[in-house]
């Protein structure tokens, strides 16, 4: 299997960690979708949001999915990615989709731990738990619809790269 392997999860969800694991383990690139639009278009989510709203960004997301899949490549993708019909097709069709599923508490300590390594904007301004519980409220069902297999992200970090790899092994459920 040399096809790209896409993580898909809300913030927090551990993509850019588990997902550079993984990579490794597979001897597959990790590429990073915010990061490389950051090294691209020198701007960062909070940038282009500020600058072009959700809506710009989201256009912006869409076209950096297409330009960074490519095969033997782990690609974290960013939260938001699966609210588009669009993108959850694509994904779907040219790759592998795995979602880090975790509840909102779990999200929502990592990132008061870690603030500093999200780079993301909250969407709402409400207090982080909340706004996690909306999100997965919003989102549970098409990180689902995305996904060929569904992982437990609350283990550490090695756990669930052992999970992956074993999910990996089975016959996709499509
Ligand atoms: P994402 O890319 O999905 O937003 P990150 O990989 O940046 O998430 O992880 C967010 C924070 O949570 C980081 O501080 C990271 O170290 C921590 N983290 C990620 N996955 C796990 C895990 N499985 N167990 C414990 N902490 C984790
Ligand atoms: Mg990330």
């Amino acid at each position: 299997m040399t096809q790209p392997i896409f993580m898909v999860g809300a913030r927090g969800a551990g993509k850019t960690t588990v997902g550079s694991v993984l990579a490794k383990a597979l001897g597959y690139k990790f590429v990073d979708t915010d990061l490389h639009l950051l090294r691209t278009s020198g701007l960062s989510v909070a940038d282009i949001v500020d600058r072009e709203g959700w809506a710009g960004f989201r256009l912006r997301e869409a076209e950096t999915l297409k330009a960074i899949c490519s095969p033997l490549t782990v690609i974290a993708t960013g939260g938001g990615v699966v609210l588009s019909a669009e993108n959850r097709d694509f994904m779907r069709e040219a790759g592998t989709v795995i979602y880090l599923r975790s509840p909102a508490s779990t999200l929502a300590n990592r990132l008061e731990d870690a603030p500093q390594e999200d780079q993301r904007p909250t969407l709402t301004g409400k207090p982080i738990t909340e706004e996690m519980r909306e999100v997965l409220n919003e989102r549970e069902a098409l990180y689902q619809q995305a996904a060929h297999h569904v992982v437990d992200g609350t283990q550490d970090p090695a756990l669930v790269v052992n999970s992956i790899l074993d999910a990996l092994a089975l016959p996709l459920a499509r």
